[in-house]
């Protein structure tokens, strides 16, 4: 039987290669380095050696280069497997030292087979005609396994600069997700306790009055105030209703928009303007409206609840003028439309344009309402992949909402 010696400094591949080698008829060794491989193949000369090259204590170049030196072994087949030195300078160096094949990993198992045969052929075709000494110039054998090395080095040296840089990206984009996260966990610290807040107030109105209509009615006696305990109460409730109903949107606004469609803006305007109609004329508001709006990209039902946000926040803060306005239209001559929601009311300070955005924030506390509107529109408008601001020159000067909808033509 023939009889093949493999070296590989990898159990696995030694395996695989063992099974392939037993499944086609061929007796096997293995050993586990170069210098393993060549005490085997002295005590008892194998057919033919495989030998990885990247291995411990000894490389395959020396074990091929030992080989070839070797009078008893030199005449053996000696065949390269090798996954790492695959540069075409590598088999030169190693057809030089004396190697018959230079076959690079991973191979299919008929094919190796089949050079393996071809290799025996050749050398039983050459039997009895000297296989070369081995190499003679140690020294150029030397230099050129030295500048083998060097490249191998090189390289690996690259790759593992390489792998810095990709690790430090890594890194940094990891420190970043991190920083979010904090300021994102600070925003939801803020935002539980403000709304914990929120909802305690209404209910301490309710416990107290619902507290006293029962101290009043121990009594047995008729009392005109409890009406007025049981409004508070009812007026409690509402606001815990509306600051409830707020909040749920809110959570809703930027999470679920319906995938945009085209819609005409005009018609959502005209649509939004409606649900305050008997306000706006009660109080004798009157309401400019472009002509024409651009078709936008949107969910329509989304951008109605920003429309109605602005045009409800214009009548809130319209002041005591006689004369309150709401500008409702867009300006296309920019690179995108940018749509807006004028009032001539009590305006806003400059200092505080950024400020009306974030949640529960309200500039004047004795005003109606929770400070959620425009966080609203924000988180829809920003869902849209859009932008909203707010314009002012000040207390008195009025106030001008803008907002961009990307898709509009
Ligand atoms: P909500 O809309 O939740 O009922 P709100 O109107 O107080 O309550 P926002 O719509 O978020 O809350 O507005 C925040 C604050 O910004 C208001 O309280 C007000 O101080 C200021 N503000 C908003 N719109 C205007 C405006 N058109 N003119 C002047 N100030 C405004
Ligand atoms: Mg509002």
């Amino acid at each position: 039987m023939t009889r093949i010696l493999i070296a590989d400094d990898i159990a696995t591949n030694l395996y695989l290669l063992e099974s392939i080698l037993k499944g086609n008829g061929f007796e096997v060794t293995t050993a586990k380095n170069g210098r393993e491989a060549l005490e085997i193949a002295r005590k008892s000369p194998p057919d033919l050696i495989i030998t990885d090259i990247l291995m411990p204590v000894m490389d395959g170049f020396e074990l091929c280069r030992l080989w070839r030196a070797d009078e008893h072994l030199k005449n053996i087949p000696f065949i390269v497997y090798t996954a790492t030195y695959t540069d075409p300078k590598d088999e030169q160096f190693v057809r030089k030292l004396g190697a018959d094949r230079f076959i690079v990993k991973p191979v299919k198992p008929d094919l190796l087979v089949q050079e393996i045969r071809s290799v025996l052929l050749e050398s039983k075709d050459k039997d009895g005609v000297a296989k070369g000494t081995g190499p003679e110039d140690t020294t150029g054998i030397l230099q050129e396994y030295n500048e083998v090395l060097f490249r191998k080095l090189e390289k690996k040296v690259m790759q593992l600069e390489e792998e810095i840089v990709v690790r430090k990206e890594a890194e940094q984009q990891r420190e970043a997700v991190i920083k979010e996260l904090k300021l994102k966990n600070a925003e939801l610290a803020r935002f539980t306790y403000t709304v914990s807040h929120e909802l305690k107030s209404p209910l301490i109105t309710i416990q107290g009055f619902a507290g006293l209509i029962e101290e009043e009615m121990a009594k047995g006696e008729e009392n005109p105030e409890l009406k007025n305990h049981v409004r508070r109460i009812t007026s409690a409730v509402d606001t815990l209703d509306t600051l409830l109903s707020d909040l749920l949107s809110l959570s809703r606004a930027g999470k679920s928009i319906n995938t945009p469609k085209p819609v005409n803006f005009g018609s959502l305007v005209t649509e939004s303007l409606d649900l305050y109609s008997r306000v706006l004329a009660e109080n004798r508001i009157r309401v400019e409206v472009d002509p024409e709006f651009p078709r936008v990209n949107a969910d329509p039902a989304r951008i109605r609840e920003v429309l109605a946000n602005l045009i409800e926040n214009a009548i809130k803060y319209r002041g005591d003028r006689p004369d309150p306005v709401i500008k409702i239209g867009v300006e296309t001559g920019g690179d995108e439309p940018v749509f807006f929601v004028a009032d001539n009311g009590i305006g806003i300070e400059p200092r505080y344009l950024e400020r009306v955005f974030n949640l529960f924030e309200k500039l004047d506390g004795t005003t109606e309402g929770t400070g959620i509107g425009l966080a609203i529109v924000q988180r829809i408008i920003e869902a849209h992949g859009g932008r909203v601001w707010a314009e002012s020159e000040g207390e008195g000067k009025g106030t001008t909402f803008r907002f961009t909808l990307p898709g509009a033509v």
